[in-house]
């Protein structure tokens, strides 16, 4: 028999359930939880045992994000997540920003669409034991059609090989898409089934019909992959949502409809509102995000989609929790946990109902997803000690001192803090100016 851990935990949050558990001692072996029981009744320790006490830490299972694109390195623009930087370093840069990711107590990411092999080959390094790092859910380039999110660049640019989209403007072309990326060894497939074009009436129009997105998602299904798409408008939701796909991000505009549609398909919702709230609170005016009315439309957008996840919470609609970490407003490391305060303030889950959501709920997305996300007999031991009780106030799980240790296979993990300077490599936009300097522009001054 292999030592075994044990510890005692004043406080305990399975994951599995909405409230904690006093008094509880975990036996774990092998990385795996062997026991989880009152410790009244904990078996007897044994030579050999090692014992750890948590003390007066709260007790949890480590955090799942379902939105983190480990290789967009912070980016301030599109151009930024595609052009400055080779996918060779890209995916060096995504192995240490997925340490900063563990470090906040995130111990299972799921990457919904990178460049390339880049996340893939930071999931394979920390598989092999090369380096310590999350559970990481891999994908390759976002499938997108004409007009959907990642087909951002003008139409005379499309999407070269090293950028995170990848058109596929026919119904062969997608399949073989859905093929390559399979082959190449992705965990979920990501399709962006809306972006950037509108009707009259200002609704979103879905880049790619029902029958594409359900050839789609039945091949990748068969091949024993998940699918996961970016949809903001109805349309897009329900052809999604009809289709089977896994994770509809955002949904922000579903109708009665589509959420008829996803409790029939058993689609879940990542609603991933961090982005937006991190962007309409922190875009300061001198910023093109303003200028643009980027900003502005954010705020409306963020309106809508309270009562429509509100609705799709009443529904019974399952949530995960994504923060769509990588961006210049959502930094790799710190605003993970964001998106369970927006949760319980926006959407209305209790704290408990949250937490279990950024735990088993989110975890199950992850290949083992069912041995993940929870502390349980037969499960992963991977769970943090946190100074301050979340279910009292989740906000605490932002704090970098809360997270006072994270267990990844039963065993504390330690990420040494380490500076990032992106201006000392080519990871810049070349954006020099945010004004024209006309002569009544400049008078004005
Ligand atoms: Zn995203």
């Amino acid at each position: 028999m292999s030592a075994r851990t044990i510890v005692r935990c004043a406080r305990l949050f399975t994951g599995l359930e909405e409230q904690a558990r006093s008094n509880q001692t975990l036996v774990i072996e092998g990385g795996v939880f062997r026991h989880v029981v009152p410790t009244a009744e904990a078996p007897p320790q044994q030579p050999g045992d090692s014992v750890m006490d948590a003390g007066a830490h709260f007790v949890m299972p480590g955090l799942a994000d379902a939105h983190t694109h480990l290789v967009f390195g912070n980016a301030r623009s599109e151009e930024d997540i595609d052009f400055w930087t080779t996918p060779e370093f890209r995916a060096l840069r995504g192995l240490f920003f997925a340490q900063r990711v563990l470090a906040a107590g995130y111990t299972s990411v799921v990457v919904p669409g990178d460049a390339g092999n880049c996340s893939i080959a930071v999931r394979d390094a920390i598989n092999a034991g090369l380096f310590t790092g999350p559970r990481i859910a891999a994908s390759s380039n976002v499938i997108a059609n004409r007009h959907s999110l990642n087909d951002w660049f003008p139409e005379h640019v499309g999407t070269p090989d090293y950028v995170s989209g990848r058109l596929c403007t026919t119904r062969e072309a997608q399949l073989a898409e859905v093929r390559r990326q399979a082959k190449a060894g992705v965990d979920c497939i990501k399709v962006a089934m809306d972006g950037t074009h509108f009707r009259e009436d200002g609704t979103h129009i879905a880049a790619f019909t029902q029958d594409e997105i359900s050839a789609m998602v039945d091949e990748a299904h068969r091949l024993g992959k998940k699918v996961v798409t970016h949809a903001y408008g109805k349309e897009a939701v329900l052809y999604a949502a009809r289709a089977g796909v896994d994770v509809i991000n955002h949904a922000f505009f579903a109708d009665d409809a589509c959420i008829e549609a996803m409790l029939r398909s058993g689609s879940k919702v990542s609603p991933t509102l961090t982005f937006l709230r991190n962007n309409v609170e922190f875009s300061a005016d001198h910023e093109p995000s303003v200028g643009s009315g980027y900003k502005a439309a954010q705020l409306r957008v963020i309106e809508v989609a309270k009562k429509t996840l509100r609705r799709m919470r009443e529904a019974g609609v399952p949530f995960v929790a994504g923060s769509d970490s990588g961006f210049a407003v959502t930094p790799y490391g710190e605003w993970h946990a964001r998106e369970i305060e927006i949760l319980v303030d926006w959407i209305g889950f209790t704290p408990g109902e949250a937490l279990r959501i950024a735990t088993s709920g989110t975890a199950a997305l992850l290949p083992r997803g069912n041995t993940l996300g929870a502390i349980a007999p037969g499960r992963r031991a991977d769970f943090l000690f946190v100074a301050g009780d979340p279910l009292q106030d989740v906000r605490i799980l932002q704090r970098k001192d809360a997270i006072a240790a994270v267990h990844l296979d039963g065993r504390a993990v330690r990420i040494e803090e380490r500076a990032y300077d992106p201006y000392k490599v080519t990871h810049l936009s070349s954006l020099k100016w945010t004004e024209v300097y006309t002569r009544e522009r400049v008078a004005a001054k």
